[in-house]
């Protein structure tokens, strides 16, 4: 089986594809690089391109019979997106369905698409489950949410099978320490909490600690990166089997606030770790924890890194790897 990871350079795209590779799949990485990694592609064909470029997608898909394709480019930063929406729907969009039409035309028909909490909004109830409804507030959620049902859609007309996977909070690192998070500029909390524990930055600034949770700080649910790539291998075997279309919500099902993160931080690394407060961040809801038991009963997908702490002992010894 070979696989087309489009956005295989970037953070959980590189995990992906060493996982794919060390179960014996044939994998091309497609990436322009605008935030991946070169370096970060092990063991498989890597092209640089952009989905912008149909005609060489196509060529590649003439070259090659791809039995399956996972899409992890995307611009990720809720704020950038609401500043920049004629990015994000260029990119998140636009491109994903110069994708999709390529795979018609090409048939290749099993799509696993990277989706986001994001699509829900505001939680009307916690945890989220697959029904909750969809109301996302800004561009990043809207474009993924667009897709999502643009896929239904290709469903339908065009027999393309696709499962969406709606990350919670991505997190932690290779187990190995050969890969890890590499944003810039970084925005997640993880690395910049590890960040300040290091030294690469002077403090860590928490969004708002006067939300209605019980220490003020907003809850996430943290999943590993490589457990995500597992559910990413699941289901698209599950298509490969027959399996119909479908969405999960990606989580452990636990939340934790921004505080808890650092205490688990300072007990993990043995460091200080230096906070400032600031105001909240625009559109953070206080909390979002999601309920996956649909892709545990569905596709046999149990988290194997489900515990904080060793979320951030991966991610610290990426944090740490040149010390
Ligand atoms: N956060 C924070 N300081 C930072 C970055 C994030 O307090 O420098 C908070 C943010 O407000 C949110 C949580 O950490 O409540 C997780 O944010 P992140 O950007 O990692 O993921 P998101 O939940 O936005 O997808």
């Amino acid at each position: 089986m070979h696989v087309l990871v489009v956005g295989g350079a970037g953070y959980i795209g590189s995990h992906m594809v060493k996982l794919l590779v060390q179960r014996g799949f044939k994998v091309t990485v497609l990436d322009n690089l605008s935030a991946g990694y070169r370096d970060a592609v092990r063991g498989a064909r890597f092209v640089l391109g952009d989905l912008f470029e149909r005609d060489a997608l196509e060529d590649l898909c003439r070259e090659i019979r791809f039995d399956g394709v996972m899409h992890f480019a995307s611009h990720i930063q809720v704020g950038e997106s609401v500043r920049e929406p004629a990015k994000y729907y260029r990119n998140n969009v636009f491109k994903t369905q110069n994708l999709l039409d390529v795979m018609v035309a090409r048939r290749v028909r099993c799509f696993i698409f990277s989706s986001t909490a994001a699509i829900f909004g505001e939680p009307v109830r916690i945890p989220i489950d697959e029904e909750h409804p969809k109301q996302p507030i800004n561009p990043y959620g809207r474009g993924k949410w667009m897709v999502e049902q643009m896929l239904e859609d290709y469903d339908t007309a065009y027999g393309l099978k696709s499962v969406s996977l709606r990350y919670f909070n991505a997190a932690g690192a290779d187990p190995d320490g050969e890969l890890g998070e590499r944003h810039d500029p970084e925005t997640h909390l993880i690395p910049l909490v590890l960040q300040a524990a290091s030294g690469r930055r002077p403090y860590l600034t928490v969004f708002g600690n006067d939300y209605d949770t019980p220490d003020g700080t907003c809850i996430r649910d943290y999943i590993h990166v490589n457990d995500l790539c597992e559910a990413h291998l699941l289901a698209l075997q599950r298509l490969w089997e027959g399996g119909n279309s479908a969405a999960y919500n990606l989580g452990n099902g636990n939340g934790f606030s921004v505080q808890e993160v650092i205490a688990t931080a300072r007990q993990v690394t043995g460091r200080e770790i230096p906070v400032q407060y600031s105001a909240r961040r625009p559109g953070d809801p206080a909390r979002l924890v999601a309920d996956s038991r649909r892709a545990q009963a569905e596709l046999g997908w149990t988290p194997r890194y489900a515990d904080l702490a060793t979320i951030i002992a991966h991610a610290w010894r990426w944090e740490t790897r040149d010390s």
